[in-house]
């Protein structure tokens, strides 16, 4: 069924592969209201999928409740009151929807004889059905889009041809002056619309494909065929019916083309542009089909009518002028309208001799579309690979594709619900069960043309020409009887100058076209030229600009190194503030030191002196006791502090007490008391003859050196007759190393100062002892030496 020649876009009918997309069958059901006459009614419907039949009395009564109520679904049911419109809304657009995108479809209507088929599918004048809705709603959608006719051309293998601009004009030219020569055409015949097509789709149900691709060409081609008897009949065909001999017309044979489709061989294929004349063509077949009927006594009923409507379609080219002349990129999609014939057996018509073969073989034809319908379940369900026998009947083998290969297939069961119909109705149901247990492959979405979108409404311009071209008058034929032929020499004298003028508006034409362009070119050029000047100016002032930035990029480059150099600056500044910083903190710390070290000291001494308070008052306590003057104990007079040298220089006698442990030192300065008892061991005596007494005590200081003390004192007389002695000063001589410590040294502030009187070493071979006389603070304090 699909476009042989060239490569279509689309996959070869046989080769599936597992991972289509498939969809059942869809099954309608569409009841018919009863007839007058009829008044028993078996069908209720139950719900919009669900009808039930309801056995008539009589079956039951003769069947003894064989028949059980039964119910059956469907994708929808149709009530009596549906209308023509409703029904083509649900069932027919979407496909009408897929032929325009490039897929297939194929739409039967199915029952017994006078349950609505051909209602459904033809409808009657104000009541279109299927077909001329599908026919009205294609050209509503293409009409403007249509190629001219005989662009698109139909070969003899199901292919399809796209044939030049002239190429068309000539063909078109040449069928004309055929119709001329043959019928003497009336003006108005082509365009009066069939009385029994007239009115069938009011103008306010017409509707429309949404999405139709505005960038591509259309083309519509219609053909019809009867299978009667298992022939193929082309309705269009044609060859009249001899009536004489009651001959039927040649049949027709199927044949697959190089994609695997088939085809009506040889079939008529008219090429239509508007619905009108797609009525019309249907009507020729239709009024055909009657004329067989009756010149050979066929029974209508007992034929399958088969209506394709075939759609080619191909890319306009990028400049949106004209269709792509490229073979490949043709698609065609067909959608097949079929009236099959009454499904009813052969027993209830009462035919016989020659009619009952006939009914034989219409009941054959169904018989085989049933067993196809349950070999092909069957296949699909238990996954067997039986062969379907498609070729047992004409109608079964045109159908091959769409069951093997892709579209979608739709399928009206028709029923009268009246109580006769019953046993036939209940077996249309079981087929249409069945049916709807058929998957068919879904079609696949058309790739999209490479070129650019919009390419239609880009180039509006170039139609003037093309439809004064299409105007020209087709030449009359001019064979000349005689010359002074007064028929064919003035038609041929008047077409030529028909075409004359028609030449003459072409040259108009084309030099005001020619004109317009050349004006088109001076405004550009003069368009050109401001732009071009504009650019100048723009430049122009682009340099200027420059030349300031370069200015001010220079100024920004000064005060970039001006900030770094502050920068840099800066961080000197920084790192000096951070090293003053540092100095001031230790300076800080070590004045902290000293103060807290002076602090130390002042405190050590506070101690010091209270702890010689403490030691004075105790002795001067002794003495209170001890005393034999009371008046100096009650008196309390306080402790002379006596200074180095200032009772020795004085004439009073003391004992020089030096034990003999003592060691000599050979310092320069020597301690000398004149006139002094010299004792090595205590001796009374002595001090009963002295009031001044002094120990010269030696030992080891801290430093390893030997510090020489002498201890100094009153002599005082007891009462019981002895003498005490009390204790006033303590003078300490000391050596020093000078390299023992370089501190203490460089902290000496020369001899007489308190405190810091020290030997000097000067130099360690000659050791020069310097014993000086060190008066210390605590020094002053009485000691008593028991
Ligand atoms: P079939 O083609 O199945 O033999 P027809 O379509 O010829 O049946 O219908 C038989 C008669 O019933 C016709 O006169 C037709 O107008 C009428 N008819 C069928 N269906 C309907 C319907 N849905 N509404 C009104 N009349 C109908
Ligand atoms: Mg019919």
């Amino acid at each position: 069924f699909k476009s042989a020649l060239g490569k279509t876009p689309r996959r070869p009918a046989l080769k599936k592969t597992s991972h289509t997309q498939k969809d059942p069958v869809g099954v309608y059901c569409r009841i018919r209201p009863l007839g007058a006459t009829d008044e028993e009614c078996c069908i209720e419907m139950i719900s919009s999928t669900t009808i039930q039949l309801h056995a008539p009395d009589g079956i039951k009564a003769n069947r003894n409740g064989e028949y059980k109520e039964t119910q059956y679904s469907f994708k929808k049911v149709f009530g009596i009151q549906t209308s023509q419109i409703e029904l083509f809304e649900d069932v027919a657009k979407p496909l009408v929807d897929d032929l325009i995108h490039c897929k297939n479809g194929l739409l039967f209507t199915y029952g017994v004889t006078g349950s609505g088929k051909t209602f459904t599918m033809t409808g009657s004048p104000g009541e279109g059905g299927l077909l001329p809705r599908s026919l009205d709603m294609l050209f509503n959608s293409i009409g403007p889009l249509q190629a001219k006719r005989f662009v698109f051309r139909t070969d003899d293998k199901n292919g399809m041809e796209i044939q030049g601009q002239v190429d068309a004009l000539l063909e078109r030219q040449k069928r004309e002056s055929n119709q001329q020569s043959t019928v003497p055409k009336t003006p108005s015949s082509k365009q009066k619309p069939d009385p029994e097509f007239a009115d069938m789709i009011s103008p306010e149900e017409a509707c429309k494909c949404e999405g139709v691709d505005e960038d591509s060409c259309y083309s519509v081609f219609v053909s019809y065929i009867e299978i009667y008897n298992n022939y193929i009949y082309d309705l269009l065909e044609e060859a009249p019916i001899d009536p004489i001999r009651h001959k039927p017309p040649q049949s027709k044979i199927l044949r697959e083309d190089q994609n695997h489709n088939m085809y009506v061989s040889g079939c008529t294929e008219v090429e239509v542009k508007s619905t009108e004349e797609a009525f019309q063509v249907f009507w020729r077949g239709q009024k055909k089909r009657r004329i067989a009927d009756t010149q050979l006594n066929r029974e209508s009923s007992r034929s399958h009518s088969v209506f394709i409507v075939k759609l080619a379609q191909a890319p306009l080219d990028a400049d949106g002028d004209h269709i792509l002349q490229d073979k490949n990129q043709v698609t065609v999609s067909q959608l097949c309208l079929v009236d099959l014939a009454g499904s009813e057996r052969t027993s209830r018509t009462k035919a016989e001799g020659s009619r009952l073969r006939e009914a034989g073989n219409i009941n054959q034809s169904l018989m085989t579309l049933r067993t196809c319908i349950e070999v092909l379940r069957e296949n699909q369900m238990c996954g067997t690979n039986r062969m379907v026998p498609y070729r047992d009947s004409k109608v079964t083998h045109l159908f091959k594709n769409y069951f093997d290969g892709e579209g979608k297939v739709r399928m009206v069961v028709c029923v009268n619900p009246k109580a006769d119909d019953y046993e036939e109705t209940m077996l249309v149901m079981r087929f249409a069960e069945l049916t709807q247990e058929v998957e068919v492959a879904r079609p696949v979405d058309r790739p999209i043309c490479s070129l650019a979108a919009g390419r239609r409404h880009r180039n509006q311009d170039g139609s003037v020409l093309n439809q004064l071209l299409d105007s020209l008058p087709a030449l009359p034929a001019c064979e000349l009887v005689d010359p002074t032929d007064e028929q064919i020499l003035p038609r041929l004298i008047e077409v030529l100058e028909r075409r004359h003028r028609i030449r003459q508006m072409i040259t108009e034409q084309y030099t005001r076209t020619a004109n317009t362009l050349k004006s088109m070119l001076q405004e550009f050029d003069g368009h050109l030229m401001a732009k071009e000047n504009f650019i100048h100016e723009q430049w122009g002032k682009l340099g200027e600009k420059d030349k300031i930035m370069f200015n001010q990029k220079n100024e920004m480059d000064r005060l970039e190194k001006k900030s770094k150099m502050l920068e840099y600056k800066i961080d000197i500044l920084q790192k000096t503030t951070n090293i003053y910083e540092g100095d001031k903190r230790s300076l800080q710390q070590e004045l902290e030191s000293r103060e807290q070290r002076l602090q130390r000291e002042l405190s050590e001494r506070k101690r010091m002196e209270a702890r010689m308070q403490g030691m004075v008052s105790d002795t001067k306590h002794q003495w209170e006791k001890e005393c034999v003057n009371p008046d100096r104990t009650t008196t309390g007079t306080p402790i002379r502090l006596h200074h180095r040298r200032s009772h020795s220089a004085g004439g009073e006698r003391w004992v020089d007490h030096k034990p003999l442990s003592n060691l000599d030192l050979d310092t320069v300065m020597q301690p000398i008391i004149p006139n002094a008892i010299k004792v090595s061991a205590a001796s009374e005596k002595a001090l009963s003859k002295c009031h001044k007494y002094v120990l010269t005590h030696q030992e080891l200081a801290s430093d390893g050196e030997i510090q020489t003390k002498l201890i100094k004192g009153d002599v005082f007389r007891t009462r019981g007759g002895g003498q005490a002695v009390q204790f006033t000063d303590i003078e300490t001589l000391r050596q020093e190393c000078p390299t023992a410590s370089s501190r203490k040294r460089s902290s000496d502030d020369g001899p007489g100062q308190h405190d810091g009187n020290q030997m000097d070493w000067n130099d360690r071979e000659n050791r020069v002892s310097c014993p000086s006389l060190i008066h210390l603070g605590w020094s002053k304090t009485a000691i008593r030496v028991l």
